[in-house]
């Protein structure tokens, strides 16, 4: 037992070193942060800030959720979206096809209720995917000869049992060639303001007592051993940034949460 250093000046950062991705910027749009590098004439890809609103799927009724989502959908320009009931787990779905048919016509977006899952991908244009955050890290995936997309949502559980690798697998089912895929790591909880304990230190493979861990920096590494070859990460911290975004951990769980969602748009 260490006792006596109840704050240790000097904690470490683990996982930084392994930020191989390059830094983007996502930028501000009023409601959203936007990727503007990766998007095009039919991709568009984000995050929702704080004052869009909470997105969050636990704590809003059926009713409101609809409501939410389908103006997200419509304000992107999109006539379906699907939205998953995340919990910390790694499995990934394929949302496509038939079953997306918008009942109501171009005015009203289909929303779809994805169930239990923490990444979804896609090849359909028009469906419009989510993944809720404020900390946890949105793994935005893409396919650069267009066949599909894809987001998966990453936090220590998440990361500990290997989402991101399900997810690269789930768009390589879809079609994508491996080396073919872009990661965009996006905003999320820096490791300057991500600090743990053993459980979590154990879970990650780090070891220790207590340390500061940058899941992005672990994610990089994780995406670029799985054979991906184009990993850029946010510049944007939820916590510490000045971009106005939720943070469970700065709001001490009080935050809402943010949409972050990629798609194609029918053209
Ligand atoms: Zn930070």
């Amino acid at each position: 037992m260490s006792a006596g250093t109840p704050d240790s000046p000097a904690i470490r950062v683990l996982g930084a070193e392994a930020v191989a991705g390059r830094r983007l910027e996502e930028q501000t749009d009023g409601m959203e942060l936007r990727l503007r590098e990766w998007e095009g004439s039919d991709l568009v890809a984000g995050i929702t800030r704080a004052r869009a609103g909470d997105y969050s799927v636990s704590t809003n009724g059926t009713d409101a959720l609809l409501e939410a989502y389908g103006a997200l959908a419509r304000r992107l320009g999109f006539d379906a979206v699907a939205v998953p009931r995340q919990v910390h787990g790694t499995e990934v779905l394929r949302v496509d096809g038939a079953a997306l048919a918008a009942p109501g016509g171009e005015s009203a977006p289909a929303v779809l209720l994805a169930g239990r899952v923490d990444g979804l991908v896609t090849t359909r244009p028009g469906l419009l995917l989510v993944s809720t955050a404020a900390d946890c890290i949105p793994v935005y995936l893409r396919d650069r000869a267009g066949r599909g997309v894809g987001l998966a949502h990453a936090g220590w559980r998440g990361v500990a049992g290997g989402i991101l690798d399900r997810a690269v697998a789930a768009m390589t089912w879809a079609g994508a060639r491996r080396e073919d895929l872009e990661i965009h790591l996006g905003p999320g909880i820096c490791g300057a303001c991500y600090e743990v304990d053993a459980p979590v230190l154990d879970a990650l493979g780090l070891g220790g007592e207590r340390a500061r861990v940058d899941l992005r920096g672990i994610l990089a590494s994780r995406a670029l051993a799985a054979g991906v070859r184009a990993v850029t990460v946010s510049a944007h911290c939820t916590r510490c940034g000045a971009a106005g975004l939720h943070s469970h951990r700065g709001s001490g769980g009080q935050a809402g949460r943010m949409a972050a969602f990629i798609g194609a748009r029918r053209t």
